[in-house]
């Protein structure tokens, strides 16, 4: 039995990892959850998963009415409530399943306070890479901290399979988003509607934009290189539209290992949950006969700039990915609220950049004023447009 603390489990990756907890019930007990104003369906989830802590973190306690059953257990909410499930409620695991930035000083309480984190907020490790991995060194019971991220958690498994051989590349496949195929022209004109409809994976509105921009792809060329400590050159993007390869890494013989599947976060999650175990899940099995074909495209860089931008920051080193994140995270949003166009989100992204200059990282102080600097750089261009 492993007992496991969700932050924003009512998200799209917090509900998946809840209905892996209720189908293995013998071996996982979910002891703390988060939603940030969702309060109905964290209700819904206190009511069947009974945890010991529920918390509100965009709520304060005179905004909401805890129904009487559920009293029980002990409401949190505000900042301290995300704070108080990663490190104050026992726990072995703590998956971070927040949208954003927030996810940082989670992921760093939670290690704190000794917890294993599986990690599907991204954000967390592009905004301080330097400071998650230095709190998450293997230990004596294996990882302390396990990737959720689709494409992580096919390199890391491949990684598994390696038998201590180091890879040369690392080849991360992407979707291509909504637009994959839009002229430059199309892109101009592309609507919030017609973003959030992904071709292949069913997600939050955040993520889902960021794969239409690139941006998520982006975000993941600087997860992949601190996850496995990887040159810029040796990662390698590739458009796979059917999305059934999850990564690849190859080999200095020239040998590739690939993990591949349904697209379904389920498994990847599950993965993390139950490690180094596999477990039964509800996602459909991969049936390869009706899938035909498996294509690969090289990405295009001038249609989708975020994956250019993501390489500048990862040579420029210091603050320059989590500023990308943070003038994304602001411009995503604006996008979302219908305040700007699609490809303005790359424009705003690298004129914050170009802005900002160069700025350290190596502390948790230098990374929360780089992403406020960045955060209040795109405003400005935001503003502008
Ligand atoms: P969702 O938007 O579906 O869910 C986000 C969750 O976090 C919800 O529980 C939400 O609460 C809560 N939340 C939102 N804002 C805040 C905040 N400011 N502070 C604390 N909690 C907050 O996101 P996803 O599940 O799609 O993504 C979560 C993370 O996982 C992201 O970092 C994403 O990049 C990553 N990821 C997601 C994948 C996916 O398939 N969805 C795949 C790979 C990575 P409420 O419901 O109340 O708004
Ligand atoms: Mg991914």
């Amino acid at each position: 039995m492993r007992t496991i603390n969700i932050l924003g489990s009512t998200g799209s990756i917090g509900t998946q990892a809840l209905q892996i907890a209720s189908l293995h019930p013998e071996r996982f007990r979910v002891n703390a959850i988060t939603a940030h104003r969702n309060a109905d369906a964290l209700f819904a989830q206190v009511r069947e998963f009974r945890p010991v802590m529920a918390g509100l973190t965009g709520m304060e306690s005179h905004e909401v009415q805890i129904p009487e059953d559920l009293r029980f257990c002990d409401w949190r909410f505000g900042r301290e409530a995300l704070l108080c499930a990663a490190a104050d409620v026992p726990c072995d695991d703590v998956l971070v399943s927040v949208v954003g930035m927030v996810g940082l000083p989670a992921v760093m309480a939670a290690r704190k306070a000794g917890r294993r984190v599986l990690l599907a907020n991204k954000e967390a490790l592009i905004a301080g890479g330097k400071l998650v991995m230095a709190a998450c060194p293997d230990g004596e019971d294996g990882p302390t901290l396990i990737p959720v991220d689709s494409e992580h958690s096919a390199i890391y498994q491949c990684l598994k399979a390696s038998q201590g051989n180091s890879y040369e590349k690392i080849l991360l496949t992407a979707s291509g988003g909504a637009f994959r195929n839009y002229t430059l022209e199309q892109l101009e004109n592309a609507t919030l509607e017609q973003a959030l409809t992904h071709p292949n994976w069913n997600m939050g509105a955040k993520i889902t934009v960021d794969s239409a921009s690139m941006f998520n792809k982006a975000l993941e060329i600087v997860e992949a290189k601190w996850l496995f400590n990887a040159k810029p050159e040796q990662i390698e993007v590739l458009i796979h539209p059917q999305s059934i390869v999850h990564s690849m890494i190859q080999f200095r013989d020239g040998a590739v290992l690939a993990q591949l599947g349904a697209p379904d976060m389920r498994v990847p999650i599950a993965y993390a949950m139950a490690y180094p175990e596999r477990i039964v899940t509800d996602a459909p099995k991969a049936d390869f006969a009706a899938i035909g074909q498996c294509t690969f495209f090289a990405a295009d860089t001038v249609r989708f700039p975020a994956i250019r931008i993501a390489y500048e920051t990862l040579r420029a080193g210091g603050a320059a990915s989590c500023m990308m994140n943070a003038a994304n995270e602001e411009a995503n949003a604006h996008f979302r609220a219908g305040k700007m166009k699609f490809t303005d989100i790359a424009r705003v992204v690298e004129n914050t950049l170009q802005r900002a200059g160069d700025l350290p990282a190596d502390t948790i102080e230098q990374v929360y004023f780089a992403d406020e600097k960045a955060r209040s750089i795109a405003r400005e261009e935001m503003a502008k447009l």
